[in-house]
């Protein structure tokens, strides 16, 4: 199986890669902010709950996206592999993760890491914030706290896969198809 953790920041166009990379490798697309923005949609208790914290920027509990990556990988048996956007974001959620697919005899292939600065993230999802309707890409105060969150929680995991020889970082500045090609060859290396 190819399992691959799309990683980065808020901002750093992992969303729109993965769209790309589902179409080439045929891998099944993860996205915890999708689905709970899905769940947010629903008015499910989880989603309701969830919203409270995403509105704030904060990370939505470790048990509570843990228990949603595995029902998705439990309902997709058959799958050629999968890619992870926006998982696993705290080294708990990296932890589950191995052991959730170690379950399954496979493992993670690599996570692949688009760097972008700071400033460049807040100008991108300002932006996206103008057509997306996305609460939580319009106030400037909820983008930066979600990047000090990131920052904080998040970016230690670069570490965790370092250490098993996984992690590879790639600039995420540039066209999309060009960062797109930078991808791909990482992927077939
Ligand atoms: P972005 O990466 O652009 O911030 P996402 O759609 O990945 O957007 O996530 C939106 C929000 O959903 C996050 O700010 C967070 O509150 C919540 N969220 C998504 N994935 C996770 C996760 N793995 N762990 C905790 N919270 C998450």
């Amino acid at each position: 199986m190819l399992n691959l953790v799309l990683f980065g920041p808020p901002g750093a166009g992992k969303g729109t890669q993965s769209v790309k990379l589902i179409e080439k490798y045929a891998l099944i697309h993860l996205s915890t902010g999708d689905i709970l923005r899905a769940e947010i949609a629903n008015a499910t208790p989880r989603g309701l709950e969830a919203k409270k914290l995403m509105d704030q920027g904060l990370l939505v509990p470790d048990a509570v996206v843990i228990g949603m990556i595995s029902s998705k990988l439990d309902a997709n048996k058959n799958a050629k592999g999968f890619i992870f956007d926006g998982f696993p974001r705290t080294t708990a959620q990296a932890q589950a993760l191995d052991s959730l697919l170690s379950e399954k005899n496979t493992s993670i292939s690599m996570m692949l890491a688009l760097e972008v600065e700071d400033e460049e993230l807040t100008r991108r999802l300002l932006k996206r914030g103008l057509d997306s309707g996305r609460a939580d890409d319009q106030n400037e105060e909820v983008i930066r706290k979600r990047i000090t969150e990131y920052n904080s929680k998040t970016a230690p995991l670069k570490q965790y896969y370092s250490a098993q020889n996984k992690f590879i970082s790639i600039p995420g500045t540039g066209s999309v198809d060009q960062i797109f090609e930078l991808l791909c060859a990482k992927i077939a290396r």
